[in-house]
C-alpha cells in the first residue's frame, strides 16, 4: 500500500486523517493547520475582545488542554491562568490533577486549584437521591458556578472552556429534540457577562471535532488523561455522542451542517423571539440566576437535607 502524503508538504507517512475533511496531514503540518483554524475562529467570533485576562478551565483532557495549549501558541501575549477543580472523585482526580500540573508546568501557565471538598462537597458526595443515575447533571452545574466564582473573584474577564463541535452538536440535539429553546440559545461561541456577578464564557474550540483534538495533543506530545472518569458509565451523552457518529457515517457532514444552522439561521431568530433571559441575585449566594435560588445552592441544600441536616434562614448548613 503507498505511503498517505502530507496534503500540504507532500512528505510520506502523513498519520493526521482529518475524516470530516478527507485530508491528511504529517505532525508539523497538522499542528499547522490547527493552529490556523484556532486563530480564525477566534478572530472570527471576536473572542480576544472579550478575554483580555481568561481563566481556562483544565480538566486534563483532549479538549481543555487543547484550548491552552493551543490559545497561548497562537496567542503567547495573552494573559492566561488556568482553573483546575478537583472534584474529589477517587482516583481520577488525582490523575487529572497530576496531568494538569504536569502541562502548565510545561508551558509556564499559573495554575490555580479549586478542591470541592473545602466546601465540604465532592461530586460523589453530590450524586444523590436523583442525581445518583446523571452524576453528570450535578457535576457540570458544580463546575459552571465554580468556573464563575473563581474568575470574578480573582479579577478574570472570562472563562474559558474545552467544549467543542462535539460537545455543542450532542447538546443541541437533545436540546431541539426536547424544543428546550431557552438554553439552545446559550448555546454559542461567545456567552457574555455583566463584568460583576458573570463572567464571560469563550469557546475557542466551538468548530473542532473530537478528533482533531486529539489529534493536536498528540501531535504537540502532550500527556492527557486516558482514562475515563467512573461517573460516566451509561452516561446519555456517550450514547448520544455514539448515535450521532452513525448519522454522520450516513450523512457526511451532518455535524458541521447541524452547528452552522444554529449559528447562522436559528440563533438569530431565537434571539428576538426569546429576548435575553431577566437574571436575579441567588437568595442564598447572590450570584445570578432566573430563580429565587440558584441551582447550585438548590443542589447544595438538597444533599444537605439527604444528608439529614438542617436547613436554616435559608442557607444549607451541616453536612
Ligand atoms: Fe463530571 Fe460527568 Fe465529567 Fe465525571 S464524566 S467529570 S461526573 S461531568
Ligand atoms: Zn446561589
Amino acid at each position: 500500500m503507498p505511503a498517505i502524503r502530507c496534503a500540504r508538504c507532500g512528505a510520506e507517512g502523513a498519520r493526521y486523517h482529518v475524516s470530516f475533511a478527507r485530508v491528511s496531514f504529517c505532525d508539523k503540518c497538522y499542528i499547522r493547520y490547527y493552529e490556523r483554524k484556532l486563530r480564525s475562529t477566534v478572530l472570527k467570533y471576536g473572542m480576544l475582545k472579550v478575554m483580555r485576562r481568561p481563566l481556562v478551565a483544565l480538566s486534563g483532557g483532549k479538549d481543555s488542554t487543547s484550548a491552552l495549549v493551543g490559545l497561548k501558541s497562537v496567542f503567547p501575549d495573552l494573559e492566561v491562568t488556568a482553573l483546575y477543580i478537583d472534584l474529589g472523585i477517587p482516583g481520577y482526580s488525582e490523575e487529572s490533577e497530576r496531568v494538569v500540573r504536569k502541562v502548565t508546568e510545561e508551558l509556564g501557565v499559573e495554575l490555580v486549584v479549586h478542591r470541592l471538598r473545602d466546601e465540604g462537597r465532592t461530586v460523589p458526595e453530590l450524586a444523590v437521591g436523583r442525581f445518583r443515575r446523571k452524576p453528570c447533571a450535578i457535576c457540570g452545574t458544580v463546575k459552571r458556578y465554580v468556573m464563575n466564582r473563581v474568575a470574578l473573584e480573582r479579577g478574570h474577564d472570562s472563562v474559558v472552556t474545552g467544549h467543542n463541535l462535539d460537545d455543542t452538536v450532542e447538546v443541541l440535539f437533545e436540546l431541539y429534540r426536547r424544543g428546550q429553546l431557552e438554553e439552545a440559545v446559550r448555546l454559542r461561541p461567545v456567552l457574555l457577562g455583566d463584568g460583576v456577578k458573570l463572567a464571560n464564557r469563550v469557546k475557542p474550540l466551538f468548530e473542532m471535532t473530537d478528533e482533531e483534538d486529539l489529534y493536536y495533543v498528540d501531535a504537540k506530545g502532550i500527556e492527557v488523561v486516558e482514562s475515563w472518569c467512573p461517573l460516566v458509565r451509561g452516561a446519555k451523552t456517550v450514547s448520544r455522542k455514539v448515535l450521532i457518529h452513525e448519522i454522520e457515517a450516513k450523512i457526511p457532514g451532518f455535524r458541521h451542517t447541524f452547528l452552522k444552522a444554529h449559528v447562522k439561521r436559528y440563533l438569530p431568530v431565537l434571539e428576538k423571539v426569546l429576548g435575553q433571559p431577566v437574571l436575579r441575585e441567588c437568595a442564598v449566594c447572590g450570584y445570578p440566576t432566573t430563580s429565587e435560588v440558584c441551582s447550585y445552592c438548590r443542589a447544595m441544600r438538597k444533599v444537605v437535607l439527604q444528608r439529614g441536616g438542617e436547613v436554616a434562614g435559608g442557607k444549607a448548613t451541616g453536612g
